[in-house]
C-alpha cells in the first residue's frame, strides 16, 4: 500500500479532500468530515490508515459548516465520522438525529464520562482551553486574571479579539450564559466592547498582534501558543488561566461521532476507538499542545510550562441550548 500524504487534494469552495493513505478493497474506505483540517496533516490519521489498511479520506472545513453540511446532504452524505473543533457543533448534530449512538465498552474507557454524550452519540478527542494570553514585555502576569477583568478600562484599546462569528467564541458566549445568565454575561462582553477591541481573522492573528506590540492582552485557545513557542521558544506571550478563584478556566472539547446512514460503521467505531487510545491521545496532545482526553497524559512542555489550573469544561447541554441566544447577544454587543 502506498501513503500519498497530502497528494489528491480536491478544493471545492473551500471544502478541502485529502485522501490520506490508499489501499485495495472498497470495503475498507471511510470518509471522515473534520475540523481538525486546519491543524494540517495530523499523524494519528495517516497511522490508522496505515495500521488497519484503510482508505481514509479526509475532508475538511469550519465544524458549522460541516455540521450544516451532513444535514443537507441528508441520507446522501458520503460522511462516516464527524469530528468536530468543540462541543457546539456535536451537540448541534446529535440534536438534529445526525449522528448514530455508539455503546462500546472500549470508547467509553477511553474517555472519561464527563467528555462524552450521556447519551452515547458523541466522544471527546481532546481538550482546549480558551483563556486569556497577555504580553509577557508589557503586562504583568497578576494584571488580569479573570475573563471580566477584560473589561477593565485599563485595556481600552489593548485588546485584541478574534471574530464574533468563530465557534470557539460562540461556545465560549453560550455556555457563559448558561451558567452566569444572559444579563451578567450581556454586562461582561458590553464592557470588552467599550475596550474597542482590535477584532482579527484567527486565534494566530490575536497571538502575533499581542507579540508585534499592536495589543497587549487577547483571549485564545492555549494549543496555539504552543505552536508559537514551538518555532520560537522566545515569542513573547503567555497565558493566564483565567477565573482559577472562580469556577476555572473554559475548557472545550474536539469530538467525534458516527453519521447516521453510514454502510461502514465497525469501521468507525474502529477508527474512534484507535484515536482515543493512550497513545494517539499522546500525539494529538504533543503535536497539536491541546489537553488529552484523559487527564493523565502530560502535555507538550511548551504548556506544561505554565503549571496546571483549574478547568470550567463547557457545558455541553446548557451551552448547545443557548448557541442561538449567543449569536445573538454577540450581535446585540457589535462584537462581529
Ligand atoms: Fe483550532
Amino acid at each position: 500500500m502506498t501513503l500519498v500524504s497530502l497528494a489528491a487534494v480536491l478544493v471545492v469552495a473551500g471544502f478541502v479532500g485529502v485522501v490520506v493513505a490508499t489501499s485495495g478493497s472498497s470495503s475498507d474506505r471511510l470518509v471522515v468530515y473534520t475540523a481538525r483540517s486546519h491543524y494540517g496533516e495530523e499523524q494519528p490519521f495517516k497511522d490508522f490508515a496505515a495500521d488497519t489498511d484503510t482508505k481514509l479520506t479526509l475532508f475538511g472545513g469550519e465544524a458549522s459548516e460541516l455540521y450544516e453540511r451532513i444535514k443537507s446532504e441528508g441520507d446522501d452524505t458520503r460522511a462516516d465520522v464527524l469530528i468536530t473543533v468543540d462541543a457546539a457543533n456535536l451537540w448541534r448534530a446529535t440534536e438534529a438525529g445526525l449522528l448514530e449512538k455508539v455503546d462500546d465498552p472500549e470508547l467509553e474507557r477511553n474517555v472519561p464520562a464527563g467528555l462524552r454524550d450521556p447519551g452515547d452519540h458523541w466522544f471527546g478527542l481532546t481538550v482546549r482551553a480558551r483563556t486569556i494570553m497577555r504580553s509577557t514585555e508589557r503586562v504583568g502576569p497578576e494584571e488580569v486574571t479573570t475573563y471580566a477583568g477584560l473589561g477593565d478600562p485599563r485595556w481600552k484599546g489593548r485588546l485584541c479579539l478574534r471574530s464574533g462569528t468563530s465557534d470557539y467564541n460562540v461556545s465560549f458566549v453560550a455556555d457563559r450564559i448558561a451558567k452566569d445568565g444572559r444579563e451578567e454575561t450581556k454586562a461582561m462582553l458590553e464592557r470588552w466592547m467599550a475596550n474597542d477591541p482590535e477584532i482579527l481573522g484567527s486565534d494566530v492573528d490575536v497571538l502575533d498582534a499581542i507579540a508585534d506590540g499592536s495589543c497587549d492582552v487577547g483571549l485564545t485557545n492555549s494549543y496555539y501558543l504552543g505552536r508559537e513557542l514551538e518555532e520560537d521558544p522566545d515569542f513573547p506571550v503567555a497565558p493566564v488561566w483565567a477565573d482559577q478563584n472562580g469556577r476555572g478556566t473554559h475548557v472545550n472539547l474536539s469530538g467525534l461521532g458516527v453519521v447516521k446512514g453510514t454502510d461502514q460503521r465497525a469501521k468507525a467505531i474502529e477508527l474512534m476507538q484507535y484515536l482515543t487510545e493512550p497513545k494517539q491521545q499522546e500525539l494529538f496532545a504533543h503535536n497539536n499542545f491541546e489537553f488529552a482526553a484523559d487527564p493523565d497524559v502530560r502535555p507538550a512542555e511548551e504548556i506544561a510550562q505554565f503549571g496546571t489550573f483549574k478547568r470550567d469544561p463547557i457545558d455541553v447541554q446548557g451551552a448547545g441550548e443557548h448557541l442561538e441566544d449567543a449569536l445573538q447577544l454577540m450581535e446585540e454587543v457589535g462584537w462581529d
